[in-house]
């Protein structure tokens, strides 16, 4: 796994794109912390990851300008705001689908507000990753979302699709499907714009 985590932060590296390594929620949130600046404006995707790690929690604490996609009674019209107001964000959060071993982030989502946000708008975009979202290439991760993750996240959901039932996709035609936008970020050329932050436990789907 060392190998792995070396080979695909050195590839992050090569394509602009900020690669850490952590072994504790406890390292991941000081990372974080360090990125983030008292008064930014901070959103985030739907990410499981980002919840269990205590990520959510930290946005939360008051420091910072939290577009808070998941705020108690939100309405869908105060939601679709956050989601536009999110592309002005200073530091947009999220988890990512899979990793690839040549410095990829692969992503599928079913309204494709989090894929926007990743590639363009806002100053700052954090990923955190567990490491065993790291596979092999892009055909490896396009077999990840279709094997693992989006059926998990269709159960999660309690999305009427046959993934639910099979726990493999289908390529559905379901008024439920989550997998509408499929997006692949090799390179970012602003510097310092995107950090990838993978972490030694398993969190996510
Ligand atoms: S396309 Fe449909 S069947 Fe396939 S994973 Fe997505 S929701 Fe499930």
């Amino acid at each position: 796994m060392e190998h792995i985590v070396k080979k695909t932060i050195d590839a992050l590296k090569n394509n602009g794109i900020n690669g850490y390594f952590v072994d504790s929620t406890k390292q991941l949130l000081e990372i974080v912390t360090s990125i983030l600046k008292a008064g930014d404006t901070v959103s985030c995707g739907g990410s499981l990851t980002l919840h269990e790690t205590g990520i959510l929690k930290l946005l939360s604490n008051g420091q910072y300008n939290y577009l808070d996609r998941f705020k108690k009674g939100i309405t869908p019209q105060e939601l679709k705001q956050i989601f536009r107001d999110s592309f002005s964000s200073d530091v947009y959060l999220t988890g990512t689908n899979a990793i690839t071993m040549d410095g990829e982030l692969y992503n599928v989502d079913g309204l494709g507000n989090r894929v926007a946000c990743m590639i363009y708008g806002p100053d700052k975009v954090i990923v955190v990753c567990s490491t065993n979202k790291i596979v092999r290439n892009l055909e490896a991760a396009i077999d990840r979302n279709r094997t693992i993750a989006a059926p998990l996240n269709a159960t999660k959901l309690a999305k009427k699709t046959p993934c639910v039932v099979l726990g493999y996709c289908s390529d559905c035609s379901s008024p439920d499907r989550i997998c509408c936008k499929y997006t692949l970020i090799r390179k970012e050329r602003t510097p310092d714009r995107m950090h990838v932050i993978l972490i030694d436990e398993a969190f996510g789907l």
